[in-house]
């Protein structure tokens, strides 16, 4: 077993000579001991010291062993140190007891050194597996988070992917169709980026691409989704929220979008770069999120022909 780490033991007893045996043998063999000379004490060792394991004594006074053992496994914060009870009685009983206040092993005194150690050992090599075995799982979970997390990612905006799009298009509708709420959708496309992208270049139109996707996210609720729906297009699912504040809601980042500095933004054919949306309504427009997106698509083309840098909802 690698090691790196010196191990703590804790040691509880309440008698001084018992105490320094221990001490003395698991000292000797390089562990870290510290001591505890009742029930309270050893709670409060465990948790300020976080032992690696406890050697407990059953019989001590107020607090015995057993309950000691019972608290210390009930508590998830202590439940996986293990425990070696130490006892003078070495009846089938008192062993039972332990085992159901959650005891790891055994060892009754007087003790032999020998076998003091081995128990200790082997219990120190299951405690170290199971910590590697929790470590891997955290390890594991958290990479599976960042991996879910990427995956409804768009990459370049940072904002939610088309498949989580439809995804929460279609949970926001059935929410909606449960609790007879509103739901809007708002699709946006960015005018004359072609023509921003062949005079500025391909990545100043992924600056772009990014900064709206800024003034979106920082400008709607917790709630909304905000995504990256095609190249050029953004969609904004809005829960709870009927189309006259929707058209709000639309109108402000369409405003913000046309005021907004950007680089180059004067060559464009209006001379600043803007955006087109259309808004569709739950239940207003359509029940189906494929109907959602076909009606606010065609406001959408209805904006472009009308001028563009205008909210169709209608
Ligand atoms: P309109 O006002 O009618 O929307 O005109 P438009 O030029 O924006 O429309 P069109 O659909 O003809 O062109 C969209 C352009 O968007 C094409 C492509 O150059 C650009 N585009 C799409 N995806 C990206 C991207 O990821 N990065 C960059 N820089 N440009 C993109
Ligand atoms: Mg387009
Ligand atoms: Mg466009």
């Amino acid at each position: 077993m690698k090691q790196a780490k010196i191990l703590k033991i804790l040691v509880v007893d309440d008698i001084a000579i018992n105490l320094e045996l221990q001490k003395a043998y698991l000292t000797a063999a390089g562990y870290e001991v510290i001591e505890a000379k009742s029930g309270q004490e050893a709670l409060q060792k465990v948790r300020d010291e976080k032992p690696d394991l406890i050697l407990l004594d059953v019989m001590m006074p107020k607090m015995s062993g057993y309950e000691v053992c019972k608290i210390l496994k009930n508590d998830p914060e202590t439940q996986f140190i293990p425990i070696i009870m130490v006892t003078a009685l070495t009846s089938v009983e008192d062993k039972i007891r332990g085992i159901e206040a959650g005891a790891d092993d055994f060892i009754s005194r007087p003790f032999n050194k020998t076998e003091l150690m081995a128990r200790v050992k082997s219990l120190l090599r299951i405690k170290f597996l199971q910590d590697q075995l929790h470590q891997r799982m955290q390890e594991l979970s958290e990479a599976r988070e960042r991996l879910q997390q990427l995956a409804i990612t768009d990459g370049l905006t940072g904002l939610f992917n088309y498949r989580y799009f439809r995804e929460q298009l279609e949970h926001e509708i059935n929410r909606a169709e449960r609790h007879n709420l509103n739901v809007s959708l708002v699709m946006m496309d960015i005018d004359f980026f072609k023509y921003y992208n062949d005079r500025n270049g391909h990545l100043a139109g992924d600056e772009v691409l990014k900064h709206i996707a800024n003034i979106l996210c920082s400008n709607v609720r917790k709630i909304d989704i905000a995504a990256r729906y095609g190249g050029e297009e953004f969609a904004l699912i809005l829960p709870e929220t009927d189309k006259n504040s929707a058209v709000i809601v639309a109108e402000k980042i369409r405003k913000l979008i046309e005021d907004d500095p950007i680089p180059h933004e004067e060559r464009q054919p209006n001379g600043k770069l803007t955006i087109s949306m259309g808004v569709s309504n739950f239940p207003d427009d359509s029940r189906t999120a494929k109907g959602l997106i076909e009606i606010a698509d065609r406001r959408l083309y209805n904006a472009k022909q009308a001028g563009r840098n205008v909210v169709i909802a209608e």
